[in-house]
This record gives structure tokens, C-alpha cells and sequence, in this order.
């Protein structure tokens, strides 16, 4: 899926509006996946408490590593339910191909390694996004689908903890592969950090040029599921269709009501 921002289509632009689309949408991902307790009408279950909460479990926090506890428990269903996610979504890191030279050159950064190709050696849930996820990193990426909500919803702060997110997770403009290509982190980032210095990157490329308004929560009643809205005017006002006809339908009946 390719989505790119209308508003930017201008010559010139679309590599970069290809990129902050690929990067925004895992930030949506990450954020509907890791942070919304509510969903088309119904509660949803996290798929584990939040990190940052006091935790019996014996996993001690972000910097805990994979082999801090056995593969169920909280970590795990992160884990799990982000895998899950990513093959619902055919997210991938790696740039769609475009014109020009053939891609066939191998990258050698991993995060940046085409995907979706060829399959994956760790099983079809990691397809799309290289090696299958460690439980650690799908904590961290809990972590960061919190760092990220508030861009969406426009609470006080969001701009102040987008600025931490950049900082935190070493945002800098760097060339990687061969041809070079544009990303926002240090080539020796790791996954996540990686990941979270593009998308929280992208997040300030949209709002920094003043279309912050598309990047959006839900509006119908019982539901909190992020979006970008990618429309001409940025009229989008639901996640999809199932809220856009409850939210019909409840306007209806209130106005039966009358
Ligand atoms: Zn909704």
C-alpha cells in the first residue's frame, strides 16, 4: 500500500511523501496495536498493561533483555499481537521500488533489508518486516506507540513529547544503502530505535508543514483508533466504515429523539 499526501503532490516530492506515508503508518499501527483501549464501539483489552505501570512479572522494563522471562506473559502478547498486525497490514520498512536503477543491490543495514520478497526464514508472521520480532523489542515498541498516541489526539504536551520522542531515539538525517537513500536515524540504530526515530520523524515532517490535523483519532463514540488522513481536504473523521454508520445511525436516532 502506498499512501502519499495529496496536499504535497507537487514535482519532486513524492519520494519524500512516500516516505513520511510508510513511516506515519506504522505509527498508526503501533499506536491502534499498543495504545487504544477503545475500538469500534468496544473496549479493548491491551495486549498486556502498559510497561511503564508497576509489574510483578519478571520482566523489569525496556532494558530487561529477551531472556528475562519465559515467552508468555505480557511481552509475549505484545509480541504476538504486533506480528499479527504487521501481517494484516503488509507493513515493510523497505522503500516500495521505484523508477530507476533496479534495487537488486543488497542492502546491508537490516532494518532497511527488503522484505516480503522471498519470505522470511522466521516463519510468515515476520514477513514484511525482516526477522520476527523479540519480545523485548515489542515492549519497547509498547513504549513507543505511547510516545507517538498524543500526536494523533492533540493533547496538551504532544508536540513537547513528540520533541522528547525525537531526541530520545537519536532522530538524525542520514544516508543509508547504495543508491543512497533518506532516513532519519544512525546507521547504527537498532530496530526500534530505528523505527522510532523514522516514524516520529515523519509525525514532525506532517505537523512542522502545518497538516497536523491529519493525523487523527476516531470521532465516533467508543472509539479511539488513530488514522492519517490522506483525503484532498482532510475531511476524514472515522477509521473506517463500521464507526462512520454507528455514527450515523446514533445522530439518526437522536434526532428521532429530537
Ligand atoms: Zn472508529
Amino acid at each position: 500500500m502506498t499512501v502519499t499526501i495529496e496536499a504535497w503532490r507537487i514535482t519532486g516530492q513524492s519520494q519524500i511523501d512516500s516516505y513520511v506515508g510508510r513511516w506515519v503508518e506504522l505509527a498508526v499501527l503501533l499506536v491502534n496495536e499498543l495504545a487504544v483501549t477503545q475500538a469500534r464501539g468496544r473496549p479493548v483489552e491491551l495486549p498486556a498493561a502498559r510497561p511503564a505501570y508497576p509489574s510483578a512479572g519478571p520482566s523489569a522494563g525496556p532494558s530487561a533483555g529477551p531472556s528475562a522471562g519465559p515467552s508468555a506473559g505480557p511481552s509475549a502478547g505484545r509480541r504476538v499481537a504486533l506480528e499479527a498486525a504487521f501481517a494484516r497490514s503488509a507493513w515493510t520498512p523497505a522503500p516500495p521500488p521505484g523508477p530507476g536503477p533496479s534495487r537488486s543491490g543488497s542492502d546491508t543495514v537490516p532494518h532497511l533489508g527488503r522484505t516480503g520478497a522471498a519470505g522470511s526464514a522466521s516463519g510468515d508472521s515476520a514477513v514484511g518486516i525482516g526477522r520476527a520480532l523479540t519480545d523485548e523489542e515489542a515492549d519497547r515498541l509498547a513504549d513507543l506507540a505511547a510516545e507517538l498516541h498524543p500526536a494523533f489526539t492533540g493533547a496538551s504536551g504532544a508536540i513537547a513529547t513528540l520533541n522528547q520522542c525525537l531526541v530520545r531515539h537519536a532522530a538524525v538525517p542520514s544516508l543509508h544503502g547504495d543508491p543512497p537513500r533518506l532516513a532519519f536515524h544512525r546507521p547504527e540504530a537498532d530496530r526500534v530505535d530505528a523505527w522510532a526515530a523514522d516514524a516520529a520523524t515523519s509525525l514532525a515532517m506532517v505537523i512542522g508543514v502545518g497538516q497536523g490535523l491529519r493525523l487523527r483519532s476516531c470521532e465516533a463514540n467508543g472509539c479511539d483508533l488513530v488514522f492519517f488522513d490522506v483525503t484532498r481536504n482532510a475531511s476524514r473523521r472515522f477509521c473506517g466504515l463500521p464507526c462512520q454508520n454507528r455514527a450515523k445511525a446514533s445522530a439518526y436516532r437522536a434526532r428521532r429523539r429530537g
